[in-house]
């Protein structure tokens, strides 16, 4: 199986091209062309596997060859065993059919390293094989930073420089990038917010020649494989509580609508999900569209959950090539426009077709705060402010049938935000015992100003360091 554009001009794409370049020249998303599916009789065949090998069959239709199956297992089995929990992904009942995913038992603490450690793994395995190295740029608002930064330390064809807003993440956030003191590991504190980090490393990628010359990537969100390495756990989640022989539903706190796309990928492939919701914060573009079936940009508000403060989910564009028929010339009409007008509105037809599955609940820092309070209050369980958002939601939602059990995504673990989990609940959460001397270590990062040139200066001298 190979890859095509969400806007029609890219076909036949390679797993490994589709990997290694993120974004198609059309400008669109990859997808597969043909969805591999699981029949109910496939689905028990999976039921009870350890995370690794349930990954590795999920993950493996998506793959066409591109990496021979022994390599393929090796490279899965080291990923998830990084992980500090045995079953990697594991369920915490909180109510009668009210569950939580864990995703924080990654090296960095949140759902990002269920992906990109993997992808650190095959970006090397194929670059290797190509006689290739990289520079990975990006900016960050936190997460993303420290699971690339800790996917990629080490590995001799990648140089990484990532960008972060001085000042504008928290204490925790920031050390888990610049104490990685790795010779293929930089970091940037740039004087400005975290739109002035994005710009530059959008003006660095739009300059050809720059990007040529230095071999740019990046690993963003957009990039297939992380939502490939996302399918997994929605699968683990739904077989540990009765699917394929019921139903489950999934409440995900979202922000560029990757992690609930990956859920909506996995029910395409056979999982029996009734229901998603999606929880938002006050940046709740995709709350007011399944609210209204409009779409409208609004400027960025910052809130207690920064990891979804974004105004544009950049993954929405792949579900709606699912609604046009993966037509993909619709597609970029749409977007053409959607950019010149700043927003659309879809059919009602579409509209029922997408709250039949997908609900949306909006959460103000305030809400938010008392979510994570009543659910210490409950269970004892410390919640960050971005998984309490999920829970809140998926309590909050018009559920289709009561018995169906609701699983929260718990994106980030409570030690990660500090502050605001003391201020909502009393109690200061803490670290996991692998980060215990995170605030003794050394840290190593490079001022700068906000000026396009003199981070291009930076990034030149430092990728052009052997290593
Ligand atoms: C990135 C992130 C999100 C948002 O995920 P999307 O895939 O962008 O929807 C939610 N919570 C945390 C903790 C994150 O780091």
């Amino acid at each position: 199986m190979n890859y095509h554009s969400t806007r029609g001009k890219d076909r036949g794409i390679s797993f490994d091209n589709v990997l290694l370049t993120g974004l198609a020249r059309d400008g669109g998303l990859f997808l597969p062309e043909q969805w591999p599916t699981f029949s109910k009789a496939d689905l028990i065949t999976l039921i009870g596997l350890p995370y690794h090998q349930l990954a590795i069959r999920v993950m493996e239709p998506f793959l066409n060859g591109t990496i021979c199956e022994s390599d393929f297992i090796d490279i899965v089995t080291e990923t998830y065993a990084e992980f500090d929990h045995i079953a990697v992904a594991p369920l915490k009942q909180l109510g009668n059919n009210d569950w939580l995913l864990e995703l924080f038992h990654g090296p960095t603490l949140s759902f990002k390293d269920y992906a990109l450690q993997l992808l650190g793994r095959l970006f090397d395995y194929f670059l290797i094989k190509r006689c290739q190295r990289v520079t990975i740029v990006g900016a960050t608002s936190g997460d993303t930073g420290s699971a690339s930064i800790e996917a990629c330390k080490n590995r001799t064809s990648i140089n990484v420089i990532i960008i972060h807003p001085k000042g504008r993440i928290s204490e925790v956030q920031r050390r888990q990038m610049t104490t990685v003191i790795a010779s293929n590991i930089h970091n940037i504190a740039l004087d400005g917010t975290f739109d002035d980090c994005q710009d530059i490393v959008k003006a660095m990628l739009n300059d050809q020649m720059f990007r040529e010359q230095l071999h740019l990537s990046v690993v963003n969100s957009i990039n297939w494989t992380r939502i490939m390495a996302q399918i997994v756990y929605y699968f683990a989640a739904g077989l540990a509580l009765g699917a394929p022989h019921v139903p489950i539903s999934f409440a995900v706190p979202t922000g560029n609508f990757g992690n609930v796309y990956a859920a909506f990928v996995a029910r395409r492939m056979g999982l029996p999900i009734s229901q998603l919701i999606v929880g938002s914060n006050s940046n709740d573009i995709l709350t007011r569209f399944f609210e209204t079936g409009k779409m409208s940009i609004n400027a960025v508000i910052p809130t207690l959950s920064p990891s979804m403060d974004i105004q544009i989910s950049s993954n929405f564009e792949r579900y709606l090539f699912y609604l046009f028929n993966e037509d993909g010339k619709r597609v970029l009409d749409f977007m053409m426009k959607f950019r010149q007008e700043r927003q659309f509105e879809v059919s009602e037809i579409t509209k029922t077709t997408i709250s039949n599955l997908f609900q949306g609940y909006r959460l103000s820092d305030k809400e938010t705060i008392e979510i994570m309070y009543k659910l210490y209050q409950e269970t004892g369980e410390l919640i960050d402010p971005h998984s309490a958002i999920g829970v809140a939601a998926g309590r909050r939602a018009n559920r289709c049938s009561k018995i169906t059990p609701m699983i929260a995504l718990a994106t980030a673990h409570a030690a990660k935000f500090p502050d605001v989990v003391e201020v909502a609940t009393g109690v200061r959460p803490i670290l996991p015992k692998r980060l215990n001397d995170l605030f003794n270590l050394h840290e190593q990062y490079e001022v700068l100003p906000n000026d396009l040139e003199i981070v291009k200066d930076y990034v030149k001298q430092v990728s052009e360091v052997k290593i």
